[in-house]
């Protein structure tokens, strides 16, 4: 059984429609799928109301839990609380952000104000995240993301070490945009064991973590 809370579709820059990513997601094994394409101002309300009538038809005829999200990306930093805030109220389940890779141009701060917004419920890929940061994520339910996207993974043992000293659930996800991007349970157990988990942390990560975010939705 698998859980991924970070995907795209066509609807930002991925390149598969919900219908086809989902399948795909059924035959890894996927429990739940959450699809998350690159959000603002601009297009939030558009993507929600997207996913959301995706959502009603795959659940119908899959055995598949498809959640309605959204990555706030690249926005003002000091803006994310607020935007974070808006999504939900337009019906976003999860609000992910998309944190302080090292090899993107994020604008610093965003990891902080991530941070501090009781509305965003994962930041992905956080890089060299910072201990007020951990701290303010911890106080806040945020889950931290371990991925295995290219480029994003190389701080991956950092925030694995971050996590561990503030006690902050991390999830396992991949970030999908191509076909072949989702990955399936032993693949997942690979990147957590390749970022330095134990084993008991490994049965956290791969199911009890997963399951608390979903109960709280
Ligand atoms: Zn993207
Ligand atoms: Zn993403």
């Amino acid at each position: 059984m698998r859980y991924d809370f970070h995907t795209h579709t066509v609807f930002s820059d991925g390149e598969l429609i919900p219908s086809e990513l989902v399948r795909r997601a059924v035959l890894l094994e996927h429990a739940a799928l959450a699809i998350t394409d690159h959000g603002d101002a601009s297009n939030y309300r558009e993507l929600i109301e997207k996913i959301t009538l995706a959502r009603e038809e795959l659940e119908r005829y899959w055995d598949i839990r498809v959640i309605v999200g959204i990555e706030l990306t690249h926005i003002p930093p000091k803006s994310i609380p607020k935007m974070a805030r808006r999504c939900k109220d337009f019906g976003a389940e999860i609000v992910v952000v998309h944190g302080e890779t090292v090899v993107e141009p994020v604008e610093e701060g965003t990891n902080y104000y991530a941070s501090i917004s009781e509305d965003v419920d994962i930041l992905a890929h956080p890089g060299l995240i910072d201990r007020e940061s951990a701290g303010n994520i911890k106080e806040n339910s945020i889950f931290l993301e371990i991925t295995s996207r290219k480029g994003h993974s190389l701080t991956n043992g950092h925030v694995m070490n971050v996590a561990r000293d503030y006690n902050i659930p991390v999830l396992i996800n991949t970030d999908a945009h191509s076909p072949t991007d989702l990955i399936d349970v032993d693949f997942a157990r690979k990147v957590g064991l390749g970022c330095g988990m134990s084993k008991r942390e490994l049965e956290n990560v791969l199911y009890h973590y997963p399951q608390d975010l979903i109960k709280r939705l």
